[in-house]
């Protein structure tokens, strides 16, 4: 008799990350995935236009000199501390791959990126989530115990709060035997000229890794750029992951992209502190509304009615074509998730949500 065939046993199974919703109509006021509302920096547009299609018959560079060199001189670091990926998911994940590689559970707050527990699924790390303080701020004390590595943002996502760069070297700094990962996708909206970044901390702990996207504060989600910096002996083990899975992430347009936004340094502060302000005025409308909220360093607001309940808010403004986010888990579900867009934008947004608020 035929066995009835099993082919499915040996799959790896997983429950994917759930990523915002993409609407496909045009005219709609999407502030759901925490995307820039301004273009990209107009020389990344010189790039596009002049692009000759004939290189794409030749691989690109696998080591992403390019950009990997514009990135070091921005930040005032070593080209070999610096290692780029296809967004920073690319980035984090091959992280996961290369440092958390440890019986003991990884560690991270648990309200925070939903992608952390996924990575951690499908590569078959043993995780712990710790509880943030009721007002979802990190305790470093509770990052004390055994692990096999930490990982969280900073700003958190979707909270919006910012940790001071004490905090953040208080973990490093008593976890000398794990590689703590920093998420710093929002940290250009903390304001500070700079100065939340934990980045400086990297000459002293060989075992910080601090991670940032394109994908945000530089209005490149599209392209696909994220990167991280760290210690040379970090990136050399992440390069040497990466070149074991596929040498060639990075495309030759992208480099070339990435390098272009990064020469304008002056476009990039003009569209950061546009947001910033906007956000801050966002923040009085929404008290006004009857919300309150975190207080965000990032570019969305995490916020709750005193009396409609979000679920009934996000459905609201989905019928008015306004997407925001919103998620199920009871710890977070009495929040919206509100993208900053541009001032047009948010008027849109205000003037529909004080008819469902107000009614
Ligand atoms: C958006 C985001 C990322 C990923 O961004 P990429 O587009 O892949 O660069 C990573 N971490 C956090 C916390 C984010 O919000």
């Amino acid at each position: 008799m035929m066995l009835k065939p099993d082919w499915e046993r040996n799959v790896r199974r997983v429950e994917p990350y759930i990523p915002g919703e993409q609407p496909k109509e045009r005219n709609v006021v999407k502030l759901n995935t925490n995307e820039n509302p301004y273009p990209p920096a107009p020389a990344v547009q010189e790039i596009l236009s002049g692009f000759d299609c004939d290189e794409l018959r030749l691989y690109p560079d696998p080591d992403s000199a390019v950009l990997v060199n514009a990135i070091a001189e921005f930040y005032g670091v070593k080209p070999s501390q610096v290692f780029v990926g296809v967004g920073s998911d690319d980035v984090l994940s091959m992280a996961f791959m290369t440092f958390f590689n440890s019986g003991s559970p990884l560690l991270f707050p648990d309200i925070t990126y939903s992608f952390y527990d996924v990575w951690a699924e499908v590569y078959r790390i043993p995780y712990q989530r710790i509880p943030l303080r009721s007002d979802y701020t990190i305790d470093p004390e509770d990052y004390l115990i055994e692990n096999g590595g930490i990982i969280f943002p900073n700003p958190n996502a979707p909270t919006g709060i910012l940790e001071s760069t004490d905090t953040v070297e208080q973990i490093v700094s008593s976890n000398p035997d794990s590689v703590v990962i920093v998420d710093e996708a929002y940290i250009d909206f903390a304001g500070d000229s700079g100065k939340a970044s934990c980045l400086p901390l990297i000459e002293k702990y060989d075992n910080l890794l601090v991670v940032q996207t394109f994908s945000k504060s530089r209005s490149m989600a599209g392209i696909r750029i994220g990167y991280a910096i760290g210690s040379e002996k970090l990136i050399k083990y992440m390069n040497d992951v990466k070149f074991s899975v596929n040498s060639y992430t990075m495309n030759r347009i992208t480099q070339l992209c990435g390098a272009a936004a990064l020469s304008d340094r002056e476009y990039f502060t003009e569209t950061v502190d546009k947001i910033i302000v906007t956000r801050e005025l966002a923040k009085k409308r929404l008290a006004e509304l009857g919300f309150t909220f975190t207080d965000s360093r990032s570019n969305f607001i995490f916020a709750e009615h005193r009396s409609v309940p979000a679920e009934n808010i996000f459905k609201a403004l989905k019928e008015k074509s306004i997407f925001v986010r919103w998620w199920s888990d009871p710890k977070i579900s009495s929040r919206l998730r509100i993208t900053v867009g541009t001032p047009e934008e948010m008027d849109r947004f205000f003037a529909a949500l004080e008819e469902i608020v107000n009614g």
